[in-house]
């Protein structure tokens, strides 16, 4: 599943191996700009998003560290979404589409704001309208992307196939290892 708080959740890389530099692309206004984009958000560029889009990503991460946990998210965690999901009042609209109607938040101001808005809310929409508990973080240690576990056991635990086989591989050495050779 895509959202675009997960966009943002993981838009720090770390590569999945270890020993890479790590990135923050929230620093990145072509980056963020394309993400932006992407979502078909309308909220012009400022550097001044980078610092609360940080903010938000911690809160948002340690919630779903809390519920990987089985733990309670913090209360601080939870306002620090709530602050960033009212910073820009929106009014809505009543769009056609082929599908039918739907209603569509309009900003009353146009601005960077709308982003931080956009993907507060786009988190709270996973936790309420999807189960929050498949949403986990990767188990490789290196890498601790987020993800929605759509499998039918709800037991996935890597965030792509790249982290399971190399998971797989470091296993399997570390058995060996382990194991006195015979003979
Ligand atoms: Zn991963």
């Amino acid at each position: 599943m895509e959202a675009l708080c997960l966009d943002m959740i993981n838009s720090d890389w770390r590569g999945y191996r270890g020993g890479e530099p790590e990135q923050d692309r929230l620093v990145e206004r072509e980056w963020l700009e394309q993400t932006t984009r992407r979502w078909g958000i309308v909220a012009p560029h400022s550097s001044d998003v980078t610092r609360p889009l940080q903010e938000l990503r911690t809160a948002m991460r340690r919630i779903i560290q809390a519920h990987n946990e089985e733990q309670e998210p913090a209360n601080q965690d939870l306002e620090v979404v709530n602050c960033y999901l009212a910073l820009m009042p929106a009014t809505e609209r009543l769009v056609r589409r082929s599908a039918g109607y739907v209603l569509e938040p309009v900003p009353l101001q146009q601005d960077w704001r709308w982003l931080l808005r956009e993907v507060a809310t786009s988190f709270v929409d996973m936790l309420t309208y999807y189960d929050p508990t498949r949403l986990k973080r990767c188990q490789n240690p290196v890498c601790g992307w987020a993800y929605y576990d759509e499998s039918r056991q709800k037991n996935r635990c890597w965030c792509s196939e790249a982290c399971s086989n190399l998971m797989r591989v470091r296993r399997f050495r570390a058995q060996r290892q382990k194991t006195p050779v015979q003979g």
